[in-house]
């Protein structure tokens, strides 16, 4: 176990902001987690658990407690069932089970961060989401004080949300248990349209598993959704907004302000409808690249992301952010809402 302190977390994010934290422990084993964890609840000292740092905005005065950083390996394949120590490199387990020839996972390739932190915000892209997958996620429970594992049921997952999302404070993943599936080198049906259309074939049918795997990196590379140091595009925690769920209610009084457009709408559920993040940033008239000569700007290769190009604060992030929000919310009274953990810092 590698304590520091003092210790700069921005190096640790993938915006590469954030002030320092009083101390660093970094955990390679399943014991070190529940001992940190443990001392620190004792001591009612505040912790923050961190993966990738991938989906995090962390405030400039940093965290004044105890950042726990999953560093465990394991990957363990026993027929379809596959089992990934939290600290697991996401992008590296799927590109395993992908030469193992399962399907299940193919599609959220690419997606950076660790094992551990996809069931918290049911990490999905292109058609899948792990709440397909997850039979059951290994945790420790700050709660009751021990080690529980729950089923992907107890899980509550839904749209980029899950009970360990609903009650941050409360459960440490430890192990995550996926069913895969060995559908003879073929891939989970295609659902995704943009992804259909790239490969030429209907929604619904399946392509060669590697194919799929494949498309997915370079459709999420031309967005600048694929980790490169070297491109400021990619220096951002993803998709800064959710794509809004709007009632009845709300999506009545949406089509109302749209004045002839056609946005996006997705059914999501009984008496809901999902539309766009990106439609809605973009015909507020934040185009790609807004910002630019800021130090925090849009992507240049897409709306959704926001990011650091290279001296900015987390202060000038959120600053882009608001204006995001406020100019979404005056074109279509739609409220935006944010998708990576805010950590000392509000929107
Ligand atoms: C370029 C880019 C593209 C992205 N694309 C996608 C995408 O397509 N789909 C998508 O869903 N997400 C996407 N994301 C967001 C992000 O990659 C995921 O949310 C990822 O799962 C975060 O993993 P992490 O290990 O980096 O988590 P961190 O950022 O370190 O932590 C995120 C949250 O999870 C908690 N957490 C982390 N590990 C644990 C653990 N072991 N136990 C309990 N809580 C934990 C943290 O406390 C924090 O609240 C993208 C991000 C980037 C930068």
């Amino acid at each position: 176990m590698l304590v520091d302190n003092d210790a700069p977390l921005a190096p640790l994010t993938t915006l590469r902001l954030g002030g320092p934290a009083r101390r660093l422990v970094t955990a390679v084993t399943d014991a070190e987690v529940v001992e940190t964890v443990r001392a620190a609840d004792a001591a009612g000292e505040p912790l923050l658990v961190i993966g990738g740092g991938s989906n995090l905005v962390i405030g400039d005065a940093g965290f004044d407690g105890t950042v726990l950083r999953i560093a465990t390996e394991g990957f363990a394949l026993d027929g379809t069932l596959l089992e990934l120590a939290a600290g697991e490199v996401w992008t590296d387990a799927v590109a395993r089970a992908v030469d193992a020839g399962l399907a299940g996972i193919e599609f959220l390739a690419g997606i950076p961060g660790s094992a551990g932190a996809t069931p918290v915000q049911n990490v999905g892209a292109y058609g899948q989401e792990v709440a397909e997958t997850i039979t059951e996620v290994v945790a420790y429970d700050r709660l009751l004080h021990e080690t529980v594992t729950l089923t992907g049921e107890d899980c509550a997952f839904s749209y980029r949300h899950s009970r360990f999302k609903a009650d941050p404070d409360r459960y440490v993943v430890l192990r995550v248990r996926f069913r895969l599936a060995d559908e003879g080198g073929m891939s989970s049906p295609v659902k995704y349209a943009e992804v259909a259309r790239t490969l030429g074939v209907e929604a619904g049918q399946r392509v060669e598993l590697r194919t799929a795997y494949e498309t997915v990196l370079k459709l999420r590379a031309g967005k600048g959704m694929v980790l490169d140091p070297e491109d400021h595009d990619t220096w951002s925690a993803g998709s800064f907004f959710t794509n809004p769920v709007l009632t009845d209610d709300q999506y009545a009084a949406f089509l109302r302000r749209l004045d002839g457009l056609a946005a996006p709408a997705y059914p999501a559920g009984e008496g809901r409808t999902k539309t766009s993040a990106a439609w809605l940033i973009d015909n507020a008239g934040f185009r790609k690249g807004h910002g630019t000569g800021r130090p925090a700007t849009l992507s240049t290769k897409h709306t959704l992301a926001l990011t650091n190009r290279g001296g900015a604060t987390t202060e000038d992030l959120l600053a882009l952010a608001r204006e995001v929000r406020d100019g979404v919310r005056a074109a279509f009274g739609v409220e935006l809402v944010n998708e990576p953990v805010m950590v000392g810092v509000t929107l």
